[in-house]
């Protein structure tokens, strides 16, 4: 990925100390800064904004409510943040974990420039992500030698969403979230059922989801021991803040996700969130004690690099999939790419938020929403390396002494997927989050970028057949990839090959790709009610 200039700060911003006040002409000079840094994409997440914090107001209300809010932000709330802060004129826009060397970076062609897809494999992987690396790795692990697989990515592996992401694992969304975005969304494919068969299928949707997570969780692990994967793992939790109106939510979490065996995700008092990320928080926050940071790029490389030590997996960079067509022989397709066409008996999306672009039904089914991250040296000291943090409207986390800050979910348009265009005005909205929760701190801004994940309807994953034939997808992971992706990826592997000695985790009855594309022809689960 390139480097450019930051659109937005062509000035040198001076150095304060933290205990400097800001001038009121220096209020004016940030105030004018910002709303000149605003672009189309700003727009977009000012509308996220909105529908998330003035849910169910007036709409002249919002508008003014809004607006006061954009005001105090750029005259007060971030020049208050700014001291302390540095942001140069040339900010790059590659990820913070892409300036580490990328031991695939263009495989094959950097060592073999005459190097030729094969005609025809077994199971073509589109897209090299946590995705199309898990599936390899398994494939490497399962599949008999003679049935040989290819993974194809347009860049290089980890250029998508997996090489731009905070690099939390994390244990899935815990077991609330799930049942209540896929309780939103059942009344509109499953319109005959009643309130409480919705409830009890949401809750059976949600289970199952958690039990392939906590699986996934420790799979990743235990892989990364066995491996030996250099991945900078470490498993130190994960705190998310929560406001006094927001309490009950949190205790009503716990609760359900205890009730249905689910016991990862727990709320602590201030001091223990203090303890475990260094924030001054007034009121308990939730905290999934199991998830893990790592190097999320490094992971993507690491599983590639074993797998491809089989001769059965090979890994093409820089090679555009153009079209998956069936052939006319039963079973089987052809993937033309800008290198030639492949003949293969199975085909795996890895794509995530970049499937509207290949296959235009997955418009409004897979929906490419933008997020963004900044990374910089320098911290607030009581925040402890290596574990996450997510505040109202922000994610972070630290690496030794680099931050990184992260905010936005709006949706942009599919032909947007997988751009990189952050916002700066989001980038200090952020920092100026973290003084909140953490006071003044010193930090210099050297990376900002941007990426897609993709969101289902129902904020609920697509892992399964797209025909009866042999192409499958995994995706819609709502930005929780680490959470789902490798055990998924394990379960298709085990599918095309035949094996039924693992677990299956993802069934077609929750998971098929038909329960959003062709409701009424899913095979549904049945309802477990439970005896009155
Ligand atoms: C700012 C940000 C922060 C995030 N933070 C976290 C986090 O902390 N924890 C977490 O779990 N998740 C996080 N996510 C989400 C996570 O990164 C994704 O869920 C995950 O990376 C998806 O992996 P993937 O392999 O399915 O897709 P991707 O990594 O997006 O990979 C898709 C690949 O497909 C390739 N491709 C697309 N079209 C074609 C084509 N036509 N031909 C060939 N190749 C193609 C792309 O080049 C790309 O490499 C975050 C995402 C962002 C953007």
């Amino acid at each position: 990925m390139k480097s450019t200039t930051s659109h937005v700060n062509q000035m040198p911003e001076t150095n304060h100390t933290s205990a400097e006040r800001v001038s009121l002409f220096d209020r004016v000079r940030w105030a004018v800064r910002l709303f000149l840094g605003i672009r189309t994409h700003d727009l977009r997440a000012a509308r996220t904004y909105i529908r998330v914090v003035y849910k169910g107001q007036f709409w002249l209300t919002k508008w003014i409510r809004f607006v006061w809010w954009s005001l105090r932000q750029m005259l007060v709330t971030i020049p208050n943040a700014m001291p302390g802060i540095t942001i140069p004129p040339q900010v790059s826009r590659k990820p913070h974990w892409l300036d580490s060397s990328n031991p695939l970076a263009n495989h094959p062609w950097c060592n073999q420039s005459d190097a030729t897809l094969p005609k025809s494999v077994d199971t073509v992987v589109i897209g090299a992500g946590f995705t199309g690396a898990s599936v390899a790795y398994h494939w490497s692990r399962r599949a008999a030698t003679d049935r040989t697989l290819v993974v194809l990515d347009m860049g290089d592996a980890a250029d998508g969403a997996s090489g731009r992401n905070q690099g939390t694992i994390v244990m899935g969304r815990y077991f609330t979230m799930v049942r209540d975005t896929v309780l939103n969304h059942l009344p509109n494919v499953r319109p005959n059922l009643s309130a409480q068969e919705h409830r009890h299928l949401a809750e059976q949707f949600s289970a199952c989801y958690c039990q392939a997570s906590y699986r996934n969780a420790d799979m990743i692990e235990q892989t990364i021991r066995d491996e030996k994967f250099d991945v900078d793992y470490a498993r130190n939790g994960w705190v998310q803040e929560r406001l006094a109106d927001q309490q009950e939510a949190l205790s009503e979490s716990v609760r359900d996700g205890h009730r249905h065996g689910f016991t990862d995700w727990i709320a602590i008092d201030p001091q223990r969130a203090h303890q475990e990320s260094g924030m001054n928080v007034e009121h308990p926050s939730g905290f999934s004690q199991k998830s893990a940071t790592w190097h999320p790029a490094k992971w993507v490389w690491s599983l590639l690099t074993t797998a491809m030590r089989k001769p059965h997996v090979q890994f093409f960079s820089h090679t555009r999939v153009e079209s998956v067509n069936d052939t006319n022989a039963p079973g089987g397709y052809i993937i033309r790419t800008n290198r030639g066409e492949i003949h293969a008996r199975h085909v795996i999306y890895g794509v995530e938020s970049y499937l509207p672009k290949i296959d235009s039904r997955f418009h409004n089914i897979i929906q490419p929403h933008q997020e963004q991250l900044a990374s910089g040296q320098g911290a607030p000291d009581a925040m402890p390396s290596d574990n996450s943090i997510t505040g109202q409207f922000f994610f972070g986390a630290r690496r030794d002494n680099t931050l990184l800050v992260g905010s936005d979910s709006t949706r942009v348009p599919d032909r947007l997927a997988g751009g990189n265009k952050p916002s700066r005005f989001l980038t200090q909205f952020a920092l100026s989050e973290y003084k909140r929760l953490y006071g003044s701190y010193r930090f210099t801004l050297t990376n900002e970028w941007s990426g897609t994940v993709g969101y289902t309807p129902d904020e609920f994953p697509l892992i399964g057949p797209l025909d009866d034939k042999g192409k499958y997808m995994i995706g819609g992971m709502a930005g929780s990839g680490s959470g789902i992706a490798f055990n998924a990826a394990r379960c298709i592997v085990n599918r095309i090959l035949g094996n039924t000695d693992e677990p299956d985790d993802y069934p077609v009855a929750y998971f098929g790709p038909s329960r959003l594309l062709e409701p009424g022809n899913h095979p549904w689960p049945k309802i477990e009610m439970p005896n009155e």
